[in-house]
């Protein structure tokens, strides 16, 4: 079931950066890294991303995340008083929608909060067994001052 009513997903101007620096550090394979912030009442709110090495058998096709590289995303998150609250990966050469692959994979993990980068943009989806619901996503320009 889609939500009934999907959350924003509220991308700061840093955490924009880093995702985009790690889709280009990581060409001609996809990046993957951690998404840092927060839950309030408004949605989620991406105040910063790590990009993470790519463990997968084929990173050209498809992106892994170790479980300690996960482990210390969260101990990062903590120590800046955030939370680790999603994952990021690219489609260097594909559009940013999840493939048959990320749907397979991530269908063990639901509710996930994911962002997919591709030359074509930036896009939010949470995860589900069947399928990505994707959210609207607020990229902000400047950097935000009061987070
Ligand atoms: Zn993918």
């Amino acid at each position: 079931m889609p939500p009934s009513r999907p959350d924003p997903v509220l991308l700061s101007a840093a955490a924009r950066a880093a995702i985009v620096a790690a889709a280009a550090a990581a060409t001609p394979a996809e990046c993957c890294g951690a998404l840092l912030g927060r839950h309030d009442e408004a949605g989620a709110r991406v105040i910063d991303a790590v990009a993470l090495p790519n463990r997968a058998p084929s990173p050209l096709n498809g992106f892994a995340i170790d479980p300690a590289d996960s482990a210390r995303s969260s101990a990062l998150a903590r120590q800046d008083r955030l939370d680790l609250i999603g994952w990021f990966h690219g489609h260097p050469r594909g559009a940013p929608q999840p493939s048959p692959r990320d749907i397979a994979t991530a269908g063990g993990f639901p509710g996930t909060l994911h962002i997919i980068i591709a030359p074509a943009g930036l896009r939010a989806f949470i995860t589900a067994a069947d399928a990505w619901h994707e959210q609207p996503l607020i990229q902000e320009t400047q950097p935000c001052r009061s987070c």
